[in-house]
């Protein structure tokens, strides 16, 4: 069946990908909303699964690099970004305590889990969850010491956007970190995580989640991604001095730091 053209406003909308698909750039954001929603509950049990526990690492790695004050007679306030269920956040404020830490996520179900789990922690009134939309935040110009982001840059619709909105936030000398996935560029390695990332990661989220869609749409989307260099020159772009980057495990993940100077 041959199916009729787009109509001229379809066909000169702007678009973005989602995984391996290119969509309307207003559909992205409901299509990932979506699939946040159907993994929100086992979110964590099935980061540990898929990357046999690396994501701590990594994570751990992030608040490392960010080095926040142990301790102080300031608060050091942190926004962390798309920060889901928390793990960053309750890292950064278990690190350091005079750390404050906002996480703003645009997604109801992901916060719920994190609202659950901070009444676990100990460092838990430290964290407050509150719904954000990372590229209109409802936030003061110059109001945060850091602004951190893990595993969620490549779920916005405008990158560029949310670069932005990060960068305003942010105090003078105030700091962006980013961790994300990246383009493994070490010879085997990248054939081994592609055979795990096409055939085991999905299965596994058919599994445990019941669903599989969610998670090719994750290994389709840090396929998209774009790699270290350019996503360097991206936060560049948005402001930001003195970028830089550090890869883990071979660049199956990325850190990126830029400062608002
Ligand atoms: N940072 C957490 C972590 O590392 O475990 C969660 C990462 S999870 C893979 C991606 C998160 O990005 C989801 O919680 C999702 O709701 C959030 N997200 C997607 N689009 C967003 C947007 N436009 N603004 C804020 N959060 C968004």
């Amino acid at each position: 069946m041959i199916s009729p053209p787009p109509s001229p406003s379809r066909r000169n909308s702007p678009t973005a990908t989602f995984g391996y698909r290119t969509v309307p750039i207003a559909e992205k954001q409901a299509r990932v909303d979506g699939v946040f929603d159907r993994v929100a509950d086992r979110y964590d049990l099935m980061n540990d699964l898929m990357s046999g526990g690396l994501h701590r690492i990594w994570k751990d790695a992030l608040v490392t690099w960010l080095a926040p004050p142990r301790r102080g007679r300031t608060s050091f306030a942190v926004l962390d970004l798309a920060g889901g269920t928390g793990d960053v956040a309750f890292r950064i404020a278990a690190r350091s305590a005079t750390a404050s830490v906002v996480v703003g996520d645009i997604n109801t179900a992901m916060l719920a889990v994190g609202r659950a789990r901070a009444r676990t922690q100990a460092c838990g009134d430290r964290v407050r969850f509150v719904e954000a939309d990372a590229e209109d935040l409802d936030f003061d110009d110059e109001n945060f010491d850091a602004v951190t982001i893990a595993f969620g840059i490549r779920n916005f619709p405008r990158v560029d956007k949310a670069l932005a909105a990060a960068h305003r936030v942010l105090k003078p000398g105030g700091r962006f970190l980013c961790l994300e996935f990246s383009t493994v560029d070490v010879a085997v390695l990248d054939r081994l995580y592609d055979l795990a990332s096409f055939q085991i990661i999905p299965r596994l989220g058919a599994m445990v989640v019941g669903d599989e869609a969610p998670y090719r749409y994750l290994v389709e989307s840090i396929r998209r991604f774009p790699n270290q260099a350019r996503f360097g020159a991206m936060i560049e772009e948005a402001g930001f001095d003195k970028v830089s980057w550090r890869n883990l495990t071979g660049g199956i993940a990325a850190m990126h730091s830029g400062w608002k100077l």
